[in-house]
């Protein structure tokens, strides 16, 4: 490594794209001194609900994907103990809501190609005390969600869709979010669109969704934006035992500009996804399948599989000579029978999920930001290129 390395800047793994115009709403919000919910949050969610083709009354800001995930699950009213199927490649926040929510994980695992899912394996791990299943659209590419649709219609059973990759994907032309009874999306700071923290509910049945809303601001009846407007004092009643999810104007302020730009940063990473496919081509790496004609793809990761036995280089090794070269990488994701929580509680073994435990293994994430520069991804192909040369 040479000298120079050592003092390129660190390149952050998914550094969020903002630009003056969320700057400046922000400095505005601090100005207006309404910093909690109130306007902006308000004019978030009918932005969010233009965006995904959906009423007004069918989205509820929250303070983060994992909060969306724990109120859908309460609000679809399934019995508490129920079996919920979701992957094993996931965010530990996915299984964590569906404890939350008092019910029993069940593992299905994925597709080796696609890395979502498997509906196969979904029928397989169905019992009478199933009640839901959480698809993951596993970075950005829509899960199979015809297929998994008529296995809940053929069992009764509740969808809520994990979109925290997928803002801006659709399959056949149906945005994400919008097939299941719940639609769970993530604003953290290395989503496509961020809000610092923050999430949104999106809910095909308008009670459901007004239940969702009671569930993440206390069990209060009436919004603490309707208390505290100008309208006048409004009592509220508490209609449930909820919790403390809301987001802030402060944090909605951050991302009200940024929907306007959701196809621009698309564009952005679809462009660094394919210098990575062509520069990639010829090394002995798998990449990400390429999307198919019926899916508009989040492109939200680009994940490489560094196979020792092809790359004569393992994957955590592969990890340190990234961080070396100053560049941000990131592992999405040991899968989720490989924490030790999971193992002690239900006795899971990570072999159980094969595909998921291999690819878990061997999985890196590589920087996918609109933020980079031309230079920067010419710096990641020839890091690449050069660990894998070596
Ligand atoms: C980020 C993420 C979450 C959690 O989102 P938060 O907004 O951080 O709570 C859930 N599921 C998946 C797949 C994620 O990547």
């Amino acid at each position: 490594m040479s000298s120079d390395d050592n003092q390129s800047p660190f390149l952050i793994f998914g550094a969020p794209q903002l630009d003056e115009s969320d700057i400046e709403e922000v400095v505005a919000c601090l100005r207006s001194g309404w910093l909690g919910t109130g306007p902006r949050v308000a004019q978030f969610e009918r932005d969010f609900a233009t965006f995904r083709r959906v009423q007004p009354s069918q989205v509820a800001a929250v303070n983060s994907c994992t909060a969306a995930l724990h109120v859908s699950m309460l609000a679809a009213g399934i019995e508490p103990g129920s079996e919920v199927i979701t992957t094993p490649l996931t965010f530990c926040a996915t299984v964590n809501a569906i404890l939350h929510a008092g019910h029993v994980p069940v593992l299905a695992d994925v597709d080796p190609i696609t890395q979502n899912i498997d509906p196969q394996a979904i029928e397989a791990a169905i019992t009478p005390r199933t009640r839901a299943i959480v698809p993951v659209h596993f970075a950005g590419r829509p899960c199979e969600m015809d297929l998994i649709m008529a296995i809940a219609r053929k069992h009764g059973l509740v969808v809520i869709e994990d979109c925290a990759h997928a803002v801006e994907a659709a399959f056949h032309g149906q945005p994400l979010g919008t097939f299941g009874d719940f639609g769970c999306f993530s604003f953290y700071v290395t989503k496509n669109v961020t809000t610092g923290e923050g999430g949104m509910i999106l809910g095909r049945s308008e009670e459901q969704l007004a239940r969702a809303r009671i569930l993440a601001l206390h069990g209060m009846s009436k919004d603490a934006w309707h208390r505290f407007g100008d309208q006048g004092y409004k009592h509220y009643q508490v209609v449930e035992s909820g919790f403390k999810y809301n987001m802030t104007d402060l944090q909605a302020a951050i991302g009200l500009h940024q929907l306007a730009r959701v196809e621009k940063n698309w564009l952005r990473r679809q462009a660094i996804w394919q210098r990575y496919d062509e520069a990639f081509a010829n090394l002995p790496i798998t990449l990400p399948a390429p999307p198919d004609a019926a899916m508009r793809h989040g492109l939200h990761l680009y994940t490489v599989m560094i196979d020792v036995r092809r790359c004569g280089i393992g994957r955590d090794d592969f990890l340190d000579a990234m961080n070396g070269l100053r560049i941000g990488t990131g592992v999405h994701y040991l899968s989720i029978p490989e924490h030790a929580y999971y193992q002690q509680r239900f006795g899971w073994r990570p072999e159980q999920w094969p595909r998921a435990m291999r690819l878990g293994r061997e999985t890196v994430s590589l920087p996918l930001s609109p933020a980079l520069s031309d230079d920067d991804v010419a710096r990641v192909i020839e890091a690449v290129r050069s660990i894998l040369r070596a």
